[in-house]
């Protein structure tokens, strides 16, 4: 019987994908087409350790996906797949779970698409594509957001008139939400806990950053907001800021709107802090090295992240234990262990030889003994959309 999904994260100039079996979990095609839109596009397939570049002439979104269907054919696999499961980045409050993608779904996520002007027309560009070049497959949309749906009023709600949010959505939403699902669930079983007894804070740390405080498995709270920009220091993004940072850069910059949000999407961060990189692993190198801009900027994320962490168990009331997700936090020890010893009230103790090992995909505890624990686990967001789709497919039958 089929039984894999094709997931597919689309962006604006690329496209991701991969071929996974529900059933076994194995991941057997991936792969990235670049540059959509541009003369030089390409797609790149991973299959069994080996790997095939080709040129796409056409250079457009279509084109990336009718080389995948190609290759799905070429490789004997098409017939094993059986539905398609969509990342899609902003559900609004429309989206409290993943859903099967008819009309009007797609016509709710166009919607959601004023509060994600970058992500959400990306993302329906690649369910416009797929559902032109796979007619027959039922069709899944996943949504960043949809996790955080839980939050009560008083976490997702800013002091600003109300009229705001009831006319404009202006409330905050949350982002890398599957991450989350994915990863508390694994912590769970890691822990020998059900589910629904946990008391979770989790940093999903990769180009972009975030933390929630999730409890029973449920979104409480967590950093990021109407956007993307609010919360932990980021790669190249300022996270929290004076919002009167606005008006004072728009006059002291002579910016418009456009240019201080460019300012600080992509200007700021670990990069505007290091002047060096946005990438934590060049920045580590660099502060092993004695750089001070790099220890700086290091700094100012770890103290950030350890002060956020601390306030999201006000939202829980309890901590069983700290997780730590994405690049950095599956990576960087460097990073980890500051934190923890910042954390070290609230009863958590670090693991020194623990910590060195947990890096380059060993997930395990990074506390000692005795500890309230802090987890490293391999995020697996496509695995989470595969799982969601298959499930939502099943029932249908
Ligand atoms: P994205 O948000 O784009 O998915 P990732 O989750 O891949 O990003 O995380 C990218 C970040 O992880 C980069 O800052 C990178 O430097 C960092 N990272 C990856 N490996 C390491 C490592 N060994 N040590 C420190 N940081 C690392």
């Amino acid at each position: 019987m089929s039984s894999s999904i094709l997931v597919i994260n689309c962006g604006s100039s690329s496209l991701k994908f991969a071929l996974i079996d529900t059933v076994t979990q194995h991941t057997s095609l991936t792969g990235l087409a670049e540059k959509l839109g541009l003369a030089d596009a390409q797609i790149t397939f991973k299959y069994q350790g080996g790997k095939a570049v080709q040129t796409l002439a056409a250079g457009t979104h279509a084109a990336a996906m009718h080389a995948i269907l190609g290759q799905l054919q070429e490789l004997g696999l098409f017939d094993s797949v059986r539905a398609i499961g969509h990342r899609v980045v902003h559900g609004g409050e429309r989206f409290k779970a993943s859903t099967r993608i008819d009309d009007e779904v797609i016509a709710a996520i166009e919607d959601c698409a004023r509060l994600a002007p970058l992500h959400n027309p990306a993302n329906l560009l690649g369910i416009h594509t797929a559902l032109e070049s796979f007619p027959g497959l039922p069709q899944v949309a996943v949504f960043d957001t949809a996790f955080h749906q839980s939050m009560p009023e008083r976490a997702y709600l800013y002091a600003v008139p109300m009229a705001l949010y009831r006319e404009h959505g202006v409330r905050r939403y949350g982002f890398h939400g599957t991450s989350y699902r994915f990863v508390s669930g694994e912590a769970a079983r890691m822990l020998g806990k059900p589910l629904e007894d946990t008391a979770f804070v989790c940093a999903h740390l990769g180009n972009g950053a975030s933390a929630a405080a999730i409890l029973g498995g449920q979104g409480m709270d967590t950093t990021m907001g109407l956007t993307p920009l609010e919360g932990l220091v980021m790669g190249t993004r300022s996270g929290d800021i004076d919002p009167g940072l606005f008006g004072y850069l728009a006059g002291a910059l002579k910016l418009d709107v456009n240019g201080v949000t460019e300012l600080l999407n992509k200007q700021s961060g670990l990069l505007g802090l290091s002047e060096l990189s946005s990438d934590c692993r060049e920045l580590e190198d660099a502060a092993q090295a004695g750089n001070p801009s790099a220890i700086l900027a290091l700094e100012v994320f770890s103290y950030r992240l350890a002060k956020q962490i601390a306030a999201l168990t006000v939202a829980l009331g309890r901590l069983d234990a700290v997780l730590f997700t994405g690049g950095i936090g599956e990576n960087s020890s460097y990073l980890r262990e500051r934190v923890i010893k910042l954390l070290g009230f609230l009863g958590l103790q670090l693991d020194a030889d623990a910590n060195q090992r947990c890096i380059r995909g060993q997930a395990g505890c990074i506390t000692t003994d005795g500890s309230v624990p802090a987890l490293v686990i391999n995020t697996n967001e496509e695995l989470m959309i595969a799982l969601d789709t298959a499930a939502l497919v099943e029932q249908a039958r």
